[in-house]
């Protein structure tokens, strides 16, 4: 399609009609199979055992199962549902589904009913064209999707969606809800025992997540006439608005209503499927918006995630947008990120990484703010490795969000606690010097935080009150990677940090608080190269980072190396969150991920150059050569003076249009090359290092001819019209 036919559809088309009369309360969860609708539909009995499933992990017998399947299927039926399918999520990032009906005609005509427990608990998709890593070629052929159930069936339109995780005949995950649940259990079992120290009461921890999602919404018909955005999420080439970042605020501040009715339709779609949504704005890129919901536990949280962009684009499509989650979509323009907020809260309703109000429920805070500290500086790289991806690449590392390194922001109030922490002596402690901290130190805490408003925008993990805010995760990312590593490292270091204090105490005759003190000062003497609370842009910090240590990996495959460590290996193994199988799979797999997206991404601009730039700037030189000519013959031999700015723009054109050519050729040879490879790794290094620097030079020229060819004859969507469309 012309790129202004498209512009004529969208505009045609009428604004939908905000209506929301119905009350959010009254709708909220109306589609999940949550508590309330389980105690209506589920026997006693079934009932009880899918609560312990949920707390303490039990299995379910068939007999219950059965019981449960019937129970959900009646509810799902009245509600309309027709359909029922494992909902899961393949290592390629999204979700994925196979529906089937609850009711199949046999050959007789007679009605069979398909759904009970054996349908609810397990399933056999064909699998063959989910990503494995090996792991079923090793193994074997099968995959199944069993059920989960701490995360609440739901309907989707007519679907009953099941959550699943997806493993091997053998039990290895094929996909990342497996290991997150791994992860979040192994940080309940660590983070209980710890949190005994302070309360006898706690038999249960849970990691909770609040997420902040940013996208951006352009023109459904406009999206459409570009191929980039199409086959890639962004734009490949496509010269910065005029109007570019700088724009006044009175331009923005208003959300327009076409966006409004969307943000509308979609928040009240999230409150029926029970996703708990409330903040919008605009960001500071034009088109850029932001959803956060009210935090979850960290596993519903990140089925939340996953269903809402599953919902944004649906809604989005009826609305006459494309959403676009790519974490780098516009040149020049700022990206979108999904900050992980993150937090421990433990079953007696207490936030571990929130301040209280008694010296022992400080001590308790700082038990588990430090040993978070203390368990991103061990493991800073492998946590950085969880937020990688070809697309996240452009943000990380790339001078835009948080910096490639990974440090810590606390602000410097609770900088100075720390210090004075670190000057207790060591063993017992004086009564006098028990006093003082308790009043002087500890005891100040919630004060202290209530004016920590200095946060520092340019770290990648921050303490921001009461929680952890991981900023570099990305728009389009499934937060059960960065929430399985970051869980999973805090299990490890509680592990750690509960034998070392019970040793104090057993060994040294401590008191329990003396133990503690003196465990947390070692270990904020030994975590301080990871606390940074400078300019994380700066090259100052790359300098002194380097200094510290700390990796600094740019890009994909240099950062997903770790992954297979010695020491990532002996970690995932001791928590039981991953094996030395899994880990190659799910690395490779990655890899792979990586190689199929650079690969697209350069077939793609190399087609916008061959088949959309050079015609495009060929038709223009002969509109100006037609012209020359014409000059020519009405000027004779003065025409030169006329002319002049016409040779003059094709010269220019032609400098571009033969480079633009040039190198993507070069590029479709460093591509093939790079395809060639014979290892995954190898592959992956190609097109990292040959094949990606070319888009940005490849890009300079086609942007210039983008300036120089008259706008009726540039064949695709400007960035004015993708950005600035009401
Ligand atoms: P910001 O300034 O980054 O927008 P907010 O204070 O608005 O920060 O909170 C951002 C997010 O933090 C919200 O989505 C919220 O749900 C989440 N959040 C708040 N408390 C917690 C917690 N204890 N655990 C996890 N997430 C939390
Ligand atoms: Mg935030």
């Amino acid at each position: 399609m012309m790129r202004f036919e498209a512009l004529l559809e969208s505009h045609d088309r009428p604004a939908m009609e905000i209506t929301e009369t119905e009350k959010r309360s009254k709708l909220f969860a109306k589609n999940v199979f949550n508590n309330e609708k389980m105690l209506q539909f589920l026997t006693a009995e079934a009932y009880e055992k899918v609560q312990s499933a949920i707390f303490s992990g039990k299995k379910i017998d068939r007999k219950v199962a059965d019981q449960v399947a019937e129970g959900m299927k009646a509810w799902a039926l009245s509600m309309g549902a027709t359909h029922y399918t494992h909902w899961f999520q393949p290592l390629t990032g999204s979700t994925a589904e196979k529906h089937d009906a609850f009711f199949d005609l046999m050959h007789d005509g007679k009605g069979l009913e398909k759904f009970g427990g054996s349908q609810l608990v397990q399933q056999e998709p064909d699998a063959s064209s989910f990503p494995s890593g090996g792991i079923r070629n090793t193994f074997e052929a099968r995959g199944y999707t069993a059920w989960d159930p701490t995360s609440p069936a739901f309907i989707y339109k007519t679907t009953l969606c099941i959550p699943t995780i997806f493993v091997s005949y053998t039990g290895e995950a094929l996909d990342n809800k497996a290991p997150l649940l791994r992860a979040l259990n192994a940080v309940d079992e660590a983070a209980t025992s710890v949190a005994q120290y302070f309360d006898k009461n706690v038999r249960k921890v849970h990691a909770t997540l609040g997420w902040e999602q940013e996208y951006f919404l352009i023109d459904k018909a406009l999206a459409q006439s570009r191929p980039d955005i199409l086959m890639t999420g962004r734009t490949l080439v496509g010269n910065s608005a005029a109007k570019g970042q700088q724009l006044d605020d009175h331009y923005f501040g208003v959300i327009p209503s076409r966006v409004l009715s969307f943000m509308s339709a979609l928040e009240k779609q999230c409150m029926v499927l029970g996703i708990p949504v409330k903040t919008r704005h605009n960001e500071v890129a034009p088109n850029q918006f932001e959803l956060a919901p009210v935090f979850e536990e960290a596993n519903l949280s990140v089925d939340h995630n996953l269903l809402l962009m599953d919902v944004m684009e649906e809604v989005a499509n009826q609305h006459g947008f494309k959403v676009l989650f790519h974490e780098k979509p516009f040149a020049g323009i700022n990206g979108s990120g999904k900050h992980n907020n993150w937090s421990l809260a433990t079953d007696t309703g207490v936030n571990l990484l929130s301040p209280g109000s008694t010296p022992m429920k400080n001590l308790q805070f700082l038990t588990f703010f430090i040993n978070t500290i203390k368990a991103v500086d061990t493991y800073e790289e492998l946590l950085r490795s969880s937020i990688a991806s070809a697309s996240n690449d452009h943000r990380l590392g790339a001078n835009e969000a948080p910096p490639a390194i990974i440090s810590i922001f606390i602000g410097e109030q609770l900088g100075n606690v720390l210090d004075e922490l670190e000057g207790v002596s060591k063993g017992k402690l004086s009564p006098q010097e028990k006093t003082e901290l308790k009043l002087n130190v500890v005891g100040k805490i919630p004060e202290i935080l209530l004016d920590n408003t200095d946060r520092n925008r340019t770290s990648p993990f921050a303490f921001t009150g009461n929680k952890f805010e991981m900023r570099g995760v990305g728009a389009k990312m499934n937060c059960a990677k960065p929430m399985t590593i970051l869980n999973t490292i805090v299990a490890k270091q509680l592990t750690d940090f509960k034998k070392e204090v019970d040793v104090l105490i057993d060994k040294k005759n401590l008191k329990k608080d003396e133990a503690v003190f003196n465990v947390l000062r070692e270990y904020i003497k030994t975590s301080k190269r990871i606390r940074f609370d400078g300019d994380g842009y700066s090259i100052k910090w790359e300098d002194e980072a380097k200094k510290r240590k700390l990796s600094h990996n740019k890009n994909t495959p240099q950062a997903i190396q770790v992954l297979t460590s010695k020491e990532s290996i002996a970690l995932f193994d001791a928590m039981n969150v991953m094996s030395e199988k899994e880990l190659a799979a799910h690395q490779e797999v990655e890899l792979d991920n990586y190689v199929f997206h650079i690969q697209i991404e350069g077939r793609i601009l190399n087609e916008l150059v061959y088949n959309h730039v050079l015609p495009a700037a060929i038709n223009y030189q002969n509109v100006l050569l037609e012209n020359i000519a014409g000059l020519k013959d009405v000027y004779g031999a003065a025409h030169t003076k006329v002319t002049g700015p016409q040779l003059n723009i094709l010269e220019q054109m032609a400098e571009h249009l033969v480079e633009a050519k040039k190198l993507a050729d070069l590029m479709m040879g460093a591509n093939e090359k790079a395809d060639n490879m014979a290892t995954i790794p190898k592959k992956a290094k190609a097109y990292c290092d040959n094949v990606k620097p070319y888009f940005d030079k490849i890009r300079v020229h086609v942007d210039a001819l983008e300036t120089m060819i008259a706008d009726e004859l540039w064949p695709l969507t400007k960035y004015r019209e993708l950005l600035f469309v009401k």
